[in-house]
């Protein structure tokens, strides 16, 4: 049961110190109440709030830390929409291989998932799991394929196996990558959270019914085991959707621990098209763990596409660093474009510069990552402030050309950079960078 901040407040010294960042413990209790703070920033927390908040302060939905130096997090989600607030930690993308496959395809997946890199706005995207399932009837060939790809692929693993003497061979056998044994179920649970525990590993959990896995669930919490992950058992993608809905909105609104951990859901329908669905469902619905059936950049760089979209924060605008980017090979005398470092935009700018044919300079300010017309609004991005940052990085030096383009939705700035620029002249550029080409061709060549 979440406590309110009057409740946390008893709880706490009273002495108003401020050492937390707070002026007052009743303060610093309303942000413990929001999850906006946690009680470690008290130095002076008694055993007894440590115990009681502890729980308390737990985020709604546990974070699950994998692989060596637990440097993989799933979970720990605050909202159930990310305009809320934001989403914390993106859903970990796997890619199955199991113990039938031919040797090639063992090898050409491992490497595949090993030298994927997806460059998306400046951010570097690689696939974060790799999934061992046993499919044949020998043991060894399973934890022989676990250890492998351990050591090539060098990520956590999600083991899956019916049999609790392979998974457990296997947990041994790739012990520091902290990975998750898959599927324990109400008869398996015992034995394989020893194994889980001695080898430092999570457990993905599964039952029948929704009701027996919330069983299982609080269960292990009881017995001090809480590195879970739930297997929903779902017959339909309109059912997964709805069970992972469902579960969140317990975790979160009615604060039910059982259903408080990430999922991990394997894609598996045989149809690429459905595959997609499935994983896509994952993504936009809270899904922790989603293994895909197979290596396939085409759905790979969607898939990563999609997730950064939806897991960057909204309150943080990606951005790149406020300098003059060099597009192609440009000169003293080459064509001069001005734009804001909100991520997207110079990624579209830069592309269609690009895509112009044209080598120029590409200048971009200091504007906090916002797009161009909101960092104008915001007085970030006006004449004064582009003509300071242009004579702060000494431009003039650089190029001989006197001239500059600006996007044609600040077309009003162009008279003010034009009076704190003396001796330049501004273009008024297009809105779209879209028509960034055309406007190369009739104006600048
Ligand atoms: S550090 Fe602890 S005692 Fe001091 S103001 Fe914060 S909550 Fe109160």
């Amino acid at each position: 049961m979440a406590l309110t901040g009057l409740q946390i407040q008893k709880l706490l010294p009273a002495t108003n110190c401020k050492e937390c960042g707070s002026n007052t413990c009743l303060a610093f209790a309303m942000k413990l109440a929001a999850k906006k703070a946690e009680l470690s920033l008290c130095p002076y927390a008694s055993e007894e709030a440590k115990r009681t908040l502890g729980a308390a302060s737990e985020p709604p939905v546990r974070c699950v830390e994998l692989g060596p130096g637990r440097q993989l997090k799933v979970g720990g989600e605050l909202v159930l929409y990310r305009h809320e607030k934001t989403f914390v930690h993106e859903t970990a993308l796997a890619v199955n291989l199991n113990d039938t496959d031919p040797p090639e395809v063992i090898d050409s997946t491992l490497k595949q998932v090993s030298d994927y890199l997806l460059e998306r706005v400046g951010e570097m995207l690689r696939i974060d799991m790799v999934a061992i399932t046993q499919k044949g009837p020998d043991p060894q060939a399973f934890t022989s394929l676990a250890s492998k790809a351990w050591r090539v692929a060098q990520r956590p693993l999600v083991l899956r196996s019916a049999d609790p003497v392979a998974l457990a061979a296997a947990a041994k056998a790739v012990q520091g990558s902290r990975s998750v044994l898959c599927a324990p179920t109400p008869e398996t649970v015992p034995a394989l959270m020893a194994v889980a525990r001695e080898n430092d590993h999570a457990l993905a959990v599964t039952a029948p019914t929704l009701d027996g896995l919330v069983a299982l669930s609080a269960n292990l919490k009881e017995q001090g085991f809480a590195d879970i992950f739930l297997r929903f058992n779902c017959l339909s993608p309109a059912e997964r959707f709805q069970t992972n809905s469902l579960a969140r909105r317990a975790a979160l609104k009615d604060h039910f621990k059982p259903l408080g951990y990430p999922s991990l859901h394997f894609v598996e329908t045989g149809d690429p098209a459905d595959d997609m669905l499935e994983a896509i469902n994952e993504i936009t619905k809270y899904g922790g763990i989603c293994v895909l059936p197979r290596f396939d950049a085409a759905q790979m760089s969607s898939l990563m596409t999609l997730r950064l979209n939806l897991y960057t924060d909204p309150q943080k605008p990606i951005q790149v660093e406020p300098k003059v980017y060099p597009i192609g090979e440009p000169g003293p005398d080459s064509p001069i474009f001005v734009t804001t470092n909100f991520s997207l935009t110079y990624f579209i700018v830069s592309g269609e510069i690009e895509n112009s044919g044209v080598s120029a300079w590409l200048v971009v300010p200091e504007c906090e990552g916002m797009s161009v017309l909101t960092a104008w609004a915001a007085g970030k991005f006006s004449g004064a402030s582009i003509a300071k940052f242009i004579r702060e990085i000494g431009l003039e030096k650089q190029v001989t050309r006197r001239q500059l383009v600006i996007p044609g939705y600040v077309a009003q700035i162009s008279g003010e950079l034009e009076e704190c620029l003396p001796g330049w002249k501004v273009l008024v550029g297009p809105q779209e960078a879209a028509d960034l080409e055309s406007f190369v061709k009739s104006r600048l060549k």
